[in-house]
């Protein structure tokens, strides 16, 4: 259509610019329908850039209880082992368990489930260390990789503050989360994740980057994302082929995080 017709009287150019939004959702004079309109305004931000603005905060409430694992979860930590656990060079994983949860334990590695996920729902509980301590990345690091490749940070941003991308619940050096809806240090809180793992042809071409939705504290941080490839520190790389199924990680940065009730639902 052109933008001659916009010159129409002006009823029969309501009816049109309805039935052009209803057809195209525009006007339909600038933009054709199979315009791509999909963007990523997030590209315009530099990794860790030091202006992108610190999300609202959010408190989310009163604290709830652990949310119960659905019939058809796999129990990854129910409290009392690290049976479902591994370290990076598939030993023991090291990690202190007491009182029904896990804390990192500085020098000991990350951890990694011994079985493989690709699209899942994950539940994780988590709590930072008491008292604070570090500032900025120092204080209550460390993370949630899903594919043990694309990381939902975990960090004390209760009065605490760093780049928004690296904050807690960003998808690490990407995307900061909607809200900041930290509880204080030492209360339990808790990441609900939906993860639509990347999709790669017989080359290894991408076809479908991964997606991820994260709930933090039962507050929407992100609405289905669109990652750029895997989480990396100061830099974004491209998706690279992998396997379908790979170990979920926890990550250590040096901080006693804790972490209980972790349970995922494949969802292939
Ligand atoms: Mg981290």
């Amino acid at each position: 259509m052109t933008c001659k017709e916009e010159r129409m009287d002006k009823m029969a150019w309501v009816v049109f610019l309805s039935v052009s939004m209803a057809l195209f959702g525009s006007s339909g004079c600038e933009k054709k329908a199979e315009e791509p309109i999909q963007t990523i305004p997030e590209q315009q931000w530099k990794v860790h850039d030091p202006d992108r603005p610190q999300p609202p905060v959010v408190n989310p409430g009163p604290l709830r209880a652990p949310v119960p694992a659905p019939s058809d979860a796999v129990i990854l930590f129910e409290g009392t082992d690290l049976l479902q656990w591994e370290d990076s060079k598939g030993q023991v994983a090291r990690w202190k368990v007491e009182n029904g949860y896990m804390e990192v334990i500085k020098d000991t590695g990350s951890i990694l489930t011994k079985r493989a996920f690709g699209d899942c729902q994950l539940h994780i509980e988590w709590a930072a260390p008491v008292p604070a301590t570090g500032e900025g990345q120092d204080r209550g690091n460390s993370g949630v990789f899903l594919m043990d490749k694309y990381e939902v940070q975990v960090l004390d941003c209760y009065n605490n503050t760093t780049y928004v991308d690296g904050m807690t619940a960003a998808i690490y050096g990407q995307y900061p989360p909607l809200v900041n809806a930290c509880l204080p240090p030492g209360e339990w809180q808790t990441y609900d994740i939906i993860f639509s793992r990347p999709r790669f042809d017989q080359e290894g071409n991408m076809i479908q980057p991964a997606h991820m939705t994260v709930f933090h504290n039962g507050i929407l941080a992100h609405d289905n994302r669109i990652l750029t490839g895997p989480t990396a520190h100061k830099q974004r790389p491209p998706h690279a082929s992998h396997p379908d199924r790979l170990p979920l990680s926890l990550q250590e940065h040096g901080n006693p995080v804790r972490y209980r009730n972790v349970w995922i639902r494949e969802l292939e």
